[in-house]
Protein backbone atom coordinates (compact mmCIF):
# COMPACT_ATOMS: atom_id res chain seq x y z
CA UNK A 1 0.00 0.00 0.00
CA UNK A 2 1.43 3.34 -1.12
CA UNK A 3 1.80 5.99 1.53
CA UNK A 4 -0.21 8.13 -0.19
CA UNK A 5 -2.86 5.96 -0.88
CA UNK A 6 -6.35 7.32 0.50
CA UNK A 7 -7.10 4.01 2.42
CA UNK A 8 -3.81 3.95 4.36
CA UNK A 9 -4.17 7.91 5.20
CA UNK A 10 -8.09 6.64 6.30
CA UNK A 11 -6.96 4.18 8.56
CA UNK A 12 -4.14 6.06 9.97
CA UNK A 13 -6.51 8.79 10.56
CA UNK A 14 -9.23 6.22 12.18
CA UNK A 15 -6.51 5.49 14.44
CA UNK A 16 -4.55 7.38 15.49
CA UNK A 17 -6.62 10.35 16.55
CA UNK A 18 -5.58 11.51 20.03
CA UNK A 19 -2.51 10.32 19.78
CA UNK A 20 1.20 11.79 19.73
CA UNK A 21 2.04 13.03 16.15
CA UNK A 22 5.29 11.41 16.08
CA UNK A 23 4.27 8.22 17.82
CA UNK A 24 2.00 7.70 14.54
CA UNK A 25 4.33 8.86 12.16
CA UNK A 26 6.87 6.24 13.42
CA UNK A 27 4.55 3.04 13.82
CA UNK A 28 3.22 3.56 10.43
CA UNK A 29 6.28 4.77 8.92
CA UNK A 30 5.19 7.72 7.48
CA UNK A 31 6.16 11.35 7.84
CA UNK A 32 4.30 14.14 10.49
CA UNK A 33 2.80 15.92 7.59
CA UNK A 34 1.07 12.85 6.71
CA UNK A 35 -0.27 11.71 10.08
CA UNK A 36 -1.59 15.65 10.44
CA UNK A 37 -3.30 15.28 6.65
CA UNK A 38 -4.61 11.60 7.73
CA UNK A 39 -6.27 13.05 11.01
CA UNK A 40 -7.59 16.17 8.76
CA UNK A 41 -8.84 14.32 6.31
CA UNK A 42 -12.70 14.77 6.58
CA UNK A 43 -12.85 18.39 7.47
CA UNK A 44 -10.84 19.51 5.00
CA UNK A 45 -12.67 17.57 2.34
CA UNK A 46 -15.70 18.39 3.40
CA UNK A 47 -14.64 22.41 3.64
CA UNK A 48 -13.42 22.08 0.40
CA UNK A 49 -16.73 20.41 -0.72
CA UNK A 50 -18.49 23.50 0.40
CA UNK A 51 -16.28 26.21 -1.29
CA UNK A 52 -15.22 24.44 -4.86
CA UNK A 53 -18.29 22.26 -5.86
CA UNK A 54 -16.34 21.10 -8.87
CA UNK A 55 -13.75 19.56 -6.94
CA UNK A 56 -12.83 16.42 -8.51
CA UNK A 57 -14.14 13.48 -6.57
CA UNK A 58 -12.37 10.16 -6.02
CA UNK A 59 -13.47 8.04 -8.17
CA UNK A 60 -15.79 5.11 -6.66
CA UNK A 61 -17.69 1.96 -8.48
CA UNK A 62 -20.90 1.35 -8.47
CA UNK A 63 -19.77 -2.03 -6.50
CA UNK A 64 -18.53 -0.34 -4.23
CA UNK A 65 -21.44 1.36 -3.50
CA UNK A 66 -23.82 -1.77 -3.98
CA UNK A 67 -21.32 -3.46 -1.37
CA UNK A 68 -21.43 -0.94 0.83
CA UNK A 69 -25.28 -0.69 0.98
CA UNK A 70 -25.54 -4.52 1.54
CA UNK A 71 -23.44 -3.94 4.31
CA UNK A 72 -25.62 -1.60 6.21
CA UNK A 73 -28.44 -4.16 5.21
CA UNK A 74 -26.40 -7.12 6.69
CA UNK A 75 -25.06 -4.50 10.27
CA UNK A 76 -27.79 -2.05 10.55
CA UNK A 77 -30.89 -3.39 8.62
CA UNK A 78 -33.93 -1.69 8.39
CA UNK A 79 -36.59 -4.11 10.22
CA UNK A 80 -39.78 -4.29 8.63
CA UNK A 81 -42.39 -1.91 9.49
CA UNK A 82 -39.89 1.23 9.92
CA UNK A 83 -38.44 3.68 7.51
CA UNK A 84 -34.88 4.02 9.67
CA UNK A 85 -32.12 2.10 10.74
CA UNK A 86 -30.93 1.93 14.38
CA UNK A 87 -27.25 2.41 14.60
CA UNK A 88 -26.09 1.35 18.35
CA UNK A 89 -22.54 2.02 17.99
CA UNK A 90 -20.77 4.95 16.83
CA UNK A 91 -20.08 6.16 13.44
CA UNK A 92 -16.00 4.97 14.06
CA UNK A 93 -17.29 1.89 14.88
CA UNK A 94 -19.51 1.13 12.23
CA UNK A 95 -15.99 2.48 9.92
CA UNK A 96 -14.25 0.02 11.43
CA UNK A 97 -16.56 -3.20 11.36
CA UNK A 98 -17.08 -1.90 7.23
CA UNK A 99 -13.46 -2.18 7.07
CA UNK A 100 -13.41 -5.46 8.56
CA UNK A 101 -15.99 -6.49 6.56
CA UNK A 102 -14.47 -5.30 3.37
CA UNK A 103 -11.26 -7.28 4.19
CA UNK A 104 -12.86 -10.29 5.13
CA UNK A 105 -14.91 -10.24 1.38
CA UNK A 106 -11.50 -9.20 -0.37
CA UNK A 107 -14.17 -6.01 -1.43
CA UNK A 108 -11.97 -2.43 -1.96
CA UNK A 109 -13.56 -0.59 0.71
CA UNK A 110 -14.51 3.37 0.70
CA UNK A 111 -12.73 5.62 2.17
CA UNK A 112 -14.18 6.93 5.70
CA UNK A 113 -15.16 10.38 3.97
CA UNK A 114 -17.11 8.82 1.53
CA UNK A 115 -18.66 6.22 3.63
CA UNK A 116 -19.67 8.61 6.07
CA UNK A 117 -20.88 11.56 3.59
CA UNK A 118 -22.25 8.90 0.51
CA UNK A 119 -23.70 5.63 2.34
CA UNK A 120 -24.06 6.79 5.54
CA UNK A 121 -25.75 10.23 4.47
CA UNK A 122 -28.14 9.69 2.46
CA UNK A 123 -29.54 7.15 5.29
CA UNK A 124 -32.50 7.57 7.77
CA UNK A 125 -30.95 6.47 10.89
CA UNK A 126 -31.61 6.77 14.79
CA UNK A 127 -28.94 6.60 16.83
CA UNK A 128 -29.37 4.64 19.97
CA UNK A 129 -27.14 5.34 22.73
CA UNK A 130 -26.47 2.02 24.76
CA UNK A 131 -23.01 0.57 26.20
CA UNK A 132 -22.17 -0.43 23.33
CA UNK A 133 -20.39 3.61 23.41
CA UNK A 134 -17.08 3.51 24.83
CA UNK A 135 -17.46 5.02 28.15
CA UNK A 136 -13.10 5.36 28.07
CA UNK A 137 -13.17 6.82 24.76
CA UNK A 138 -16.16 9.44 26.06
CA UNK A 139 -14.68 10.48 29.00
CA UNK A 140 -11.48 11.30 27.04
CA UNK A 141 -13.36 13.41 24.93
CA UNK A 142 -15.60 14.99 27.39
CA UNK A 143 -12.24 15.32 30.46
CA UNK A 144 -10.26 17.07 27.03
CA UNK A 145 -13.29 19.50 25.93
CA UNK A 146 -13.74 20.45 29.74
CA UNK A 147 -12.79 24.67 30.16
CA UNK A 148 -10.57 25.27 33.38
CA UNK A 149 -8.62 23.30 35.09
CA UNK A 150 -9.25 19.56 35.87
CA UNK A 151 -9.10 18.33 39.55
CA UNK A 152 -6.76 15.70 40.07
CA UNK A 153 -9.08 12.99 39.96
CA UNK A 154 -9.91 13.71 36.32
CA UNK A 155 -6.31 14.62 35.38
CA UNK A 156 -5.91 10.48 36.83
CA UNK A 157 -9.13 9.28 34.58
CA UNK A 158 -7.60 11.21 32.00
CA UNK A 159 -4.55 9.47 32.30
CA UNK A 160 -6.37 6.19 31.94
CA UNK A 161 -8.23 6.60 29.15
CA UNK A 162 -5.28 8.17 27.64
CA UNK A 163 -3.48 4.90 27.79
CA UNK A 164 -7.28 3.19 26.96
CA UNK A 165 -6.57 5.36 23.09
CA UNK A 166 -3.07 4.44 23.14
CA UNK A 167 -3.79 0.69 23.78
CA UNK A 168 -6.88 0.65 21.58
CA UNK A 169 -4.42 1.76 18.25
CA UNK A 170 -1.46 -0.35 19.11
CA UNK A 171 -3.29 -3.63 19.41
CA UNK A 172 -5.51 -2.99 16.70
CA UNK A 173 -2.48 -1.97 14.12
CA UNK A 174 -0.46 -4.97 15.48
CA UNK A 175 -3.24 -7.06 14.60
CA UNK A 176 -3.36 -5.27 11.16
CA UNK A 177 0.08 -5.65 10.42
CA UNK A 178 0.48 -9.38 11.56
CA UNK A 179 -2.09 -10.24 8.79
CA UNK A 180 -0.35 -8.33 6.21
CA UNK A 181 2.98 -10.05 7.34
CA UNK A 182 1.36 -13.67 7.19
CA UNK A 183 0.63 -12.95 3.28
CA UNK A 184 3.98 -10.94 2.73
CA UNK A 185 5.66 -13.85 3.92
CA UNK A 186 3.15 -16.76 2.53
CA UNK A 187 3.59 -18.49 6.48
CA UNK A 188 1.48 -21.44 5.33
CA UNK A 189 1.76 -22.95 8.60
CA UNK A 190 0.31 -19.64 10.60
CA UNK A 191 -3.42 -19.43 11.53
CA UNK A 192 -5.01 -16.45 12.72
CA UNK A 193 -8.09 -16.93 15.45
CA UNK A 194 -10.41 -14.49 16.53
CA UNK A 195 -13.26 -15.57 19.21
CA UNK A 196 -15.77 -13.85 21.01
CA UNK A 197 -19.16 -14.56 21.89
CA UNK A 198 -22.31 -13.37 20.49
CA UNK A 199 -26.23 -13.85 21.35
CA UNK A 200 -28.62 -15.21 18.60
CA UNK A 201 -32.45 -14.45 19.78
CA UNK A 202 -34.99 -16.53 18.15
CA UNK A 203 -38.49 -16.39 19.42
CA UNK A 204 -37.73 -14.33 22.78
CA UNK A 205 -35.22 -16.84 23.32
CA UNK A 206 -31.30 -16.10 23.69
CA UNK A 207 -28.51 -18.37 22.90
CA UNK A 208 -25.13 -17.49 23.38
CA UNK A 209 -22.49 -18.49 20.39
CA UNK A 210 -19.41 -18.57 20.78
CA UNK A 211 -18.13 -17.21 17.08
CA UNK A 212 -14.40 -18.19 15.92
CA UNK A 213 -13.31 -16.45 12.83
CA UNK A 214 -9.58 -17.61 11.43
CA UNK A 215 -7.64 -16.10 8.51
CA UNK A 216 -4.91 -18.15 6.48
CA UNK A 217 -2.85 -18.21 4.21
CA UNK A 218 -3.48 -20.20 1.54
CA UNK A 219 -1.13 -20.47 -1.95
CA UNK A 220 -4.71 -20.90 -4.53
CA UNK A 221 -5.63 -17.35 -3.51
CA UNK A 222 -2.44 -15.30 -2.72
CA UNK A 223 -4.09 -12.01 -2.73
CA UNK A 224 -5.55 -12.50 0.36
CA UNK A 225 -6.12 -14.56 3.41
CA UNK A 226 -8.73 -17.08 3.74
CA UNK A 227 -11.28 -16.75 6.05
CA UNK A 228 -13.88 -18.86 7.73
CA UNK A 229 -16.38 -17.83 10.20
CA UNK A 230 -17.39 -20.90 12.83
CA UNK A 231 -20.02 -20.43 14.54
CA UNK A 232 -20.66 -22.55 18.32
CA UNK A 233 -24.21 -22.50 19.54
CA UNK A 234 -25.49 -23.46 22.64
CA UNK A 235 -28.11 -26.41 22.19
CA UNK A 236 -29.93 -24.69 25.82
CA UNK A 237 -30.73 -21.25 26.45
CA UNK A 238 -29.56 -21.62 30.07
CA UNK A 239 -26.08 -21.99 28.52
CA UNK A 240 -23.72 -19.47 29.87
CA UNK A 241 -20.98 -17.71 28.04
CA UNK A 242 -17.73 -18.61 30.58
CA UNK A 243 -14.53 -19.93 30.46
CA UNK A 244 -15.89 -23.40 30.44
CA UNK A 245 -17.91 -22.87 27.10
CA UNK A 246 -14.85 -21.61 25.47
CA UNK A 247 -12.56 -24.79 26.38
CA UNK A 248 -15.60 -27.63 25.70
CA UNK A 249 -15.34 -25.18 21.86
CA UNK A 250 -11.41 -25.62 21.65
CA UNK A 251 -11.47 -28.66 23.05
CA UNK A 252 -13.43 -29.92 20.28
CA UNK A 253 -11.60 -28.17 17.36
CA UNK A 254 -8.71 -29.49 18.64
CA UNK A 255 -9.99 -33.49 18.79
CA UNK A 256 -11.16 -32.40 14.91
CA UNK A 257 -7.75 -31.77 13.51
CA UNK A 258 -9.24 -27.86 13.08
CA UNK A 259 -5.66 -26.81 13.81
CA UNK A 260 -4.01 -29.58 12.00
CA UNK A 261 -0.77 -28.36 10.13
CA UNK A 262 -0.19 -25.11 11.51
CA UNK A 263 3.06 -24.30 13.73
CA UNK A 264 2.40 -21.21 14.60
CA UNK A 265 -1.15 -19.92 16.17
CA UNK A 266 -1.67 -16.09 16.69
CA UNK A 267 -5.16 -16.27 19.05
CA UNK A 268 -7.11 -12.53 19.77
CA UNK A 269 -9.73 -11.97 21.90
CA UNK A 270 -11.56 -9.36 23.62
CA UNK A 271 -9.96 -7.58 26.50
CA UNK A 272 -12.66 -7.66 28.50
CA UNK A 273 -11.95 -9.13 32.60
CA UNK A 274 -14.94 -11.26 32.82
CA UNK A 275 -14.46 -13.80 29.83
CA UNK A 276 -11.09 -13.87 28.46
CA UNK A 277 -8.72 -11.78 30.59
CA UNK A 278 -8.77 -14.60 33.65
CA UNK A 279 -6.66 -16.72 35.21
CA UNK A 280 -8.51 -19.66 34.07
CA UNK A 281 -8.03 -18.71 30.79
CA UNK A 282 -4.49 -17.79 30.93
CA UNK A 283 -4.18 -21.67 31.93
CA UNK A 284 -6.26 -23.37 29.49
CA UNK A 285 -4.69 -21.93 26.95
CA UNK A 286 -1.46 -23.31 28.66
CA UNK A 287 -2.72 -26.36 28.58
CA UNK A 288 -3.72 -25.98 24.65
CA UNK A 289 -0.16 -25.03 23.64
CA UNK A 290 1.23 -28.00 25.10
CA UNK A 291 -1.24 -30.38 24.23
CA UNK A 292 -0.80 -29.00 20.27
CA UNK A 293 3.13 -28.37 20.60
CA UNK A 294 2.99 -25.12 18.55
CA UNK A 295 4.19 -21.63 18.58
CA UNK A 296 0.94 -20.19 20.26
CA UNK A 297 0.21 -16.33 21.43
CA UNK A 298 -2.41 -15.18 23.02
CA UNK A 299 -3.28 -11.58 22.49
CA UNK A 300 -5.84 -9.15 23.71
CA UNK A 301 -7.56 -6.15 22.29
CA UNK A 302 -8.40 -3.03 24.08
CA UNK A 303 -11.59 -3.50 26.61
CA UNK A 304 -14.54 -2.07 24.11
CA UNK A 305 -12.90 -2.23 21.11
CA UNK A 306 -10.84 -4.75 18.24
CA UNK A 307 -14.02 -7.60 18.06
CA UNK A 308 -14.95 -6.26 14.31
CA UNK A 309 -14.30 -9.34 12.38
CA UNK A 310 -16.72 -11.37 15.27
CA UNK A 311 -19.10 -8.41 15.19
CA UNK A 312 -19.29 -8.31 11.59
CA UNK A 313 -20.08 -12.64 11.65
CA UNK A 314 -22.79 -11.84 14.34
CA UNK A 315 -24.75 -9.05 12.13
CA UNK A 316 -24.42 -11.13 9.09
CA UNK A 317 -25.81 -14.44 10.73
CA UNK A 318 -28.66 -12.28 12.95
CA UNK A 319 -29.57 -10.96 9.31
CA UNK A 320 -29.56 -14.62 7.67
CA UNK A 321 -31.82 -16.00 10.18
CA UNK A 322 -34.26 -13.11 10.18
CA UNK A 323 -34.41 -13.62 6.21
CA UNK A 324 -34.76 -17.56 6.15
CA UNK A 325 -38.12 -17.02 8.71
CA UNK A 326 -39.48 -13.84 5.89
CA UNK A 327 -38.50 -15.97 2.82
CA UNK A 328 -40.02 -19.53 4.28
CA UNK A 329 -42.47 -18.36 6.36
CA UNK A 330 -41.91 -20.39 9.35
CA UNK A 331 -39.90 -19.43 13.15
CA UNK A 332 -36.80 -20.77 13.47
CA UNK A 333 -37.02 -22.02 16.93
CA UNK A 334 -34.22 -24.24 17.92
CA UNK A 335 -30.43 -24.32 17.62
CA UNK A 336 -30.74 -26.58 14.74
CA UNK A 337 -32.58 -24.56 13.00
CA UNK A 338 -30.10 -21.66 13.62
CA UNK A 339 -27.39 -24.18 12.45
CA UNK A 340 -28.65 -24.88 9.27
CA UNK A 341 -29.56 -21.30 8.48
CA UNK A 342 -26.04 -20.36 9.48
CA UNK A 343 -24.70 -23.19 7.15
CA UNK A 344 -25.89 -21.65 4.05
CA UNK A 345 -23.22 -18.38 4.62
CA UNK A 346 -20.60 -18.55 2.42
CA UNK A 347 -17.34 -19.85 3.79
CA UNK A 348 -19.29 -20.15 7.80
CA UNK A 349 -19.83 -23.60 9.41
CA UNK A 350 -22.96 -23.61 12.15
CA UNK A 351 -22.25 -26.24 14.99
CA UNK A 352 -23.64 -27.01 18.41
CA UNK A 353 -21.61 -26.10 20.67
CA UNK A 354 -20.28 -29.19 23.19
CA UNK A 355 -21.09 -27.89 26.64
CA UNK A 356 -21.76 -29.26 29.43
CA UNK A 357 -23.57 -26.88 32.41
CA UNK A 358 -22.42 -28.83 35.08
CA UNK A 359 -18.57 -27.78 34.52
CA UNK A 360 -16.91 -25.97 37.67
CA UNK A 361 -13.51 -24.66 36.54
CA UNK A 362 -11.64 -25.15 39.78
CA UNK A 363 -9.85 -22.30 42.24
CA UNK A 364 -6.61 -20.44 40.67
CA UNK A 365 -4.58 -18.37 42.04
CA UNK A 366 -5.01 -14.92 41.33
CA UNK A 367 -2.45 -13.55 38.51
CA UNK A 368 -2.05 -10.05 39.72
CA UNK A 369 -1.61 -7.28 37.43
CA UNK A 370 -3.20 -9.33 34.64
CA UNK A 371 -6.05 -6.55 33.55
CA UNK A 372 -3.10 -4.31 32.35
CA UNK A 373 -1.61 -7.21 29.59
CA UNK A 374 -2.48 -7.58 26.37
CA UNK A 375 -0.34 -10.89 25.09
CA UNK A 376 0.71 -14.09 26.72
CA UNK A 377 3.30 -16.60 25.53
CA UNK A 378 3.68 -19.75 27.28
CA UNK A 379 6.47 -22.33 28.63
CA UNK A 380 5.72 -25.51 29.91
CA UNK A 381 5.46 -24.22 33.22
CA UNK A 382 4.39 -20.83 32.90
CA UNK A 383 2.74 -17.79 31.00
CA UNK A 384 4.66 -15.01 30.69
CA UNK A 385 2.65 -11.71 30.13
CA UNK A 386 3.38 -8.29 28.17
CA UNK A 387 2.11 -5.25 28.23
CA UNK A 388 1.48 -4.84 24.72
CA UNK A 389 1.49 -7.38 21.75
CA UNK A 390 4.86 -5.65 19.90
CA UNK A 391 6.42 -5.81 23.34
CA UNK A 392 9.48 -8.73 23.61
CA UNK A 393 9.93 -8.78 26.89
CA UNK A 394 7.54 -10.18 29.45
CA UNK A 395 6.70 -8.15 32.89
CA UNK A 396 5.09 -11.13 35.01
CA UNK A 397 5.61 -15.08 34.89
CA UNK A 398 3.09 -16.86 36.27
CA UNK A 399 3.35 -20.45 37.02
CA UNK A 400 0.52 -22.61 35.37
CA UNK A 401 -1.93 -24.96 36.94
CA UNK A 402 -3.05 -27.35 34.56
CA UNK A 403 -3.96 -30.62 35.57
CA UNK A 404 -8.01 -30.11 36.01
CA UNK A 405 -7.91 -29.46 31.88
CA UNK A 406 -5.41 -33.16 31.52
CA UNK A 407 -8.57 -34.87 32.85
CA UNK A 408 -11.24 -33.46 30.77
ZN1 LIG B 1 -12.68 3.25 23.98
Amino acid sequence: MGHNNPIRRAIIGMVSTQLPVQDVAEDFGVSDQTVYNARNDDDNFALELQTRPNVQRERISDQQYEAARSFLDEVIPVVSGRNYRVQRCTNESLYAIYFCWCMDRHIPNLGRTHFFENVLGPENIHHVRDDSICEYCFDFDRLNAAEGELSREERDRLDKCDTHKKNWYEQYQFFVTLKKDILQRKEVDHLVVVHDFTQIKVQSTFYQDLIVVTYHYDNASPEALVCSYNHFLAGESSVKNDTNFVVRTWNHLIDSGFFHGYRKISVFSDGGPKHYKTTGNANYFGWVTKKLGVNLKYHFFETNHGHSACDAAASHAKKVICNTQRDTGKPINSPDEIIQALNKIVNTTGNVAPTVQEDELPFFNTFRGIRAMHKFEFTDTHVQAFPLSKDLNPTHNWALKMDYFEGL
